[in-house]
């Protein structure tokens, strides 16, 4: 399957619209996790990642004596500045985390007050450290599934792990939070009459019997099955979000996400896409679970983002699919990752000496067969569409990975 669906160079994300502006430049939005880094070796000082900016953090890694020096004082990238009035004052839960981060970074960026509630288990400080003492910003540790007392105009809430390693890793407290962490920011949301929008799944459709995928399929999970943590878990947010709208008139909006991916994916979640690219720039063998033939269908951080801020800011109120159209199997979705990668090491000169493998291992336990959203509804309400090619996406991850190596982040 083609992985080039799209060659358009896209140099702006965002829209103008529900009154809403969240345009930014590409190039913004990179500095901000490729940033500049510096290799020392004895007298030897090489440069990796992003071009020097006159904002932003850079670090120095002196491989001889395992020692990494961080520079966070520099200028912060500028911000929209925004009237009173148009300025929100914005609680993401979850915000250290993989997508939570490059939301925080869009709001910031657009001039917005964001405070950042996350206990880090997933997620990093390190995500969005480049914002640490800027007026305009606030992190918070704290575990959702206490009480928390803020004023605020919008929540995303998006604190819950999301890769089946994590999630399952403790299963009670995956419930717990997807339970009460949903229940005290509803009823957070319905003190302020703050407007909250929560990160639903595709996982709430289970191993689907409908394909694609459209809000109005009740699904098909396994209630007591390894994953049913997760799944049983948004579902029963779900049900909370929308019994808080019947009862109490809480302005909700609820995003059903399919599987997205970018830079700052935690190299270690065990997801596929992180596994597949990390495997292919070391020369390891890439892990097909089972046969290869489940399908998924993959979309880039920044779209998702997009879709989440028109959400947020429109006026639909059911659940709306956020994801891409474009339908791999898995094992089609490996070799994929692998030629892309070896064409930026061909492109680099840093070529791994031979082809890595393809292999298989053992399918987990009610891994759904086939996943691809429907996204007319998206495309109806809110004028969502995906932008970004897969192989667009890739290639920034696998850039993106490549500076984590060099800075011995991984
Ligand atoms: P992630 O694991 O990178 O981020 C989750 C964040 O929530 C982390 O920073 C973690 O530390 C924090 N967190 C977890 N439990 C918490 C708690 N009890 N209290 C406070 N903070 C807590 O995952 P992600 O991929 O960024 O996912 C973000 C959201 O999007 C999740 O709600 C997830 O279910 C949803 N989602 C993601 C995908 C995807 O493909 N990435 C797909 C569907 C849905
Ligand atoms: N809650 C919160 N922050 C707030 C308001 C409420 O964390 O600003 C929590 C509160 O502790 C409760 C939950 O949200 O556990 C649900 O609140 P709600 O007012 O709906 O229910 P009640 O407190 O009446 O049970
Ligand atoms: N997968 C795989 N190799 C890996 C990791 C995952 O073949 O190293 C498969 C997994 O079995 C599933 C698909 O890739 O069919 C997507 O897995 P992921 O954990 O990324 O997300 P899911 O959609 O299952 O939540």
């Amino acid at each position: 399957m083609s992985t080039s669906t799209s060659t358009e160079k896209i140099t702006e994300v965002g829209h103008n619209r529900f009154g809403f502006d969240s345009r930014i430049e590409v190039d913004t939005l990179r500095s901000l996790y490729l940033t500049p880094s510096y290799i020392k070796s004895g007298d030897k000082t090489t440069h990796v990642g992003a071009p020097h900016k006159d904002y932003g953090t850079e670090s120095v890694y002196d491989k001889d004596s395992n020692k990494i020096q961080y520079t966070t004082f520099a200028k912060f990238p500028p911000v929209r500045l925004l009237p009173n009035s148009e300025r929100k004052r914005i609680l993401v839960t979850g915000g250290a985390g993989f997508v939570g981060s490059h939301l925080v970074d869009r709001l910031m960026l657009l001039g917005h007050e964001v405070t950042v509630l996350d206990n880090f288990f997933t997620g990093s400080r390190t995500t969005v450290s480049h914002w640490v003492g800027h007026p305009n910003f606030e992190m918070v540790r704290h575990d959702v599934v206490e009480p928390f007392l803020i004023e605020v105009d919008q929540i995303y809430h998006l604190a819950c792990p999301a890769s089946p390693p994590h999630y399952q890793y403790n299963a009670v407290k995956t419930i717990k939070t997807s339970f009460m962490g949903t229940l005290n920011m509803l009823g957070l949301a319905k003190r302020t009459k703050a407007r909250f929008l929560i990160t639903s799944t595709s996982e709430v459709y289970g191993d689907p019997e409908e394909h694609p995928q459209r809000e109005d399929y009740w699904g098909h999970v396994n209630c007591i099955g390894p994953r049913a943590c997760y799944d049983e878990g948004k579902r029963v947010a779900e049900t909370l979000t929308y019994g808080y709208q019947r009862q109490d008139g809480v302005d909700v909006r609820v995003a059903r996400i399919f599987n997205t991916f970018g830079p700052r994916m935690n190299p270690y979640d065990g997801r596929v896409v992180s596994n597949f690219i990390l495997q292919a720039l070391k020369g390891e063998d890439m892990t097909v679970y089972g046969d290869g033939s489940q399908t998924r269908s993959f979309q880039y951080v920044h779209d998702l983002v997009d879709g989440l801020i028109l959400l947020m800011n429109g006026p639909e109120t059911r659940p709306v699919n956020i994801g891409n159209g474009h339908e791999f199997t898995i094992l089609e979705f490996a070799e994929a990752v692998r030629d892309i990668v070896e064409d930026i090491q061909k492109e680099q000169g840093v070529a791994n000496p031979k082809r890595v493998n393809i292999i298989h291992k053992e399918l987990p336990t009610n891994d759904p067969q086939r996943r691809r959203p429907d996204t007319t509804r998206a495309k109806e309400t809110l004028e969502w569409q995906p932008r970004w090619a897969v192989r667009q996406g890739v290639e920034e991850m696998v850039r993106y990975y490549q500076s984590q190596i060099a800075q011995g982040n991984i």
